[in-house]
């Protein structure tokens, strides 16, 4: 038996090494990918189906690998947000997304810009002075920043986040509560941290019409705890026309799904979007 202890004590020690191998690899090829500007934004429009009008954008990342090769988020931000690299990831791609915006010009009107962010980004005054910063670049014209955030990610120290918040708050940045509806931070963070909007999750938007769902009356009860609130609404994943106009009767105007567009590179979407 000692020797099934011996060999089971090399076998976990194999795989421990293995394993920190490739987290090692993974995270130097992150790293590299940051040097190299390889984190990109796309975007995707937020429409006002009332006024029949793009109103905003939301800013997606995806990994252009040296191949040419796209990769989607959930291919390397679950790993990215876990370790923390997700914090200069998002620097990264937001020096490319200032580049996007000022080449486009008075191309598009102005909107409002959503980034998603977590909440270690609030930890510190870094992405304040990076935004402070970037309006008064001037390479935004008039287009407004918005922060989002997801009900998912735990926020340690609420009062902290709130006064980081505050600042954004004075130099016209709001915040966004993202995939609302999924988990337990969502009332706490609408009474704690001066939320504006929140953004329903696709999963809810898919139970419309679907008869006796249990998600649609969840569905309508944020709906309605949000007017009551005084939030904004933006739904997620819209792909129907009779989801709109089941949201339309809710009085939900802004949507955001591939019934109007999928997230675009930035030519395709600054092309699509002018002068609409
Ligand atoms: P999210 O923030 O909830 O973003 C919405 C996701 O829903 C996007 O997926 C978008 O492409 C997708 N989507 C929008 N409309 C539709 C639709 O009609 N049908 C379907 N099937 N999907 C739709 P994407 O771009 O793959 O991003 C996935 C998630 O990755 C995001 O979910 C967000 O949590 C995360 N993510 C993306 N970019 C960033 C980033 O820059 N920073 C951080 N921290 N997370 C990001
Ligand atoms: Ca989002
Ligand atoms: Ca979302
Ligand atoms: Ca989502």
């Amino acid at each position: 038996s000692a020797l099934v202890s011996f060999v089971m004590a090399l076998a976990l020690s194999i795989g421990y090494w293995s394993w920190k191998q490739s987290y090692g690899s993974t995270r130097a090829h992150i790293k590299s990918a940051i040097k190299h500007k390889e984190f990109i934004p796309f975007y995707q429009p937020v429409i006002d189906t009332q006024k029949n009008e793009i109103v905003g954008v939301e800013v997606l990342m995806r990994w252009r690998q040296s191949s040419g090769e796209l990769i989607p988020p959930n291919q390397f931000i679950p790993f990215a947000e876990s370790d923390g690299l997700i914090v200069d990831m998002t620097y990264s791609m937001l020096d490319v997304m200032a580049d996007d915006i000022e080449q486009a010009g008075e191309q598009v009107k102005p909107l409002f810009i959503s980034i998603n962010i977590v909440p270690e980004h609030l930890e510190s005054d870094q992405l304040y002075l990076y935004i402070k910063a970037l309006k008064e670049s001037g390479k935004l014209g008039k287009h407004r920043i918005s922060l989002e955030i997801t009900e998912r990610q735990p926020i340690t120290d609420l009062a902290k986040a709130r006064a980081m918040l505050d600042k954004f708050y004075a130099i016209d940045v709001d915040l966004k509560l993202d995939d609302a509806g999924m988990g337990y931070g969502g009332f706490s963070y609408v009474q704690n941290l001066g939320i504006s909007t929140l953004k329903i999750d696709k999963a809810f938007i898919d139970t419309i019409g679907v008869k006796d769902n249990f998600n649609e009356k969840t569905l309508d009860a944020i709906i309605s705890f949000a007017k009551k609130s005084g939030l904004s609404v933006i739904a997620e994943g819209v792909e129907t026309e009779s989801q709109i106009s089941y949201l339309k009767v809710q009085g939900v105007d802004l949507v955001q799904g591939y019934f109007f567009s999928k997230p675009l590179e930035a030519k395709d979407f600054f092309n699509a979007y002018q002068n609409v």
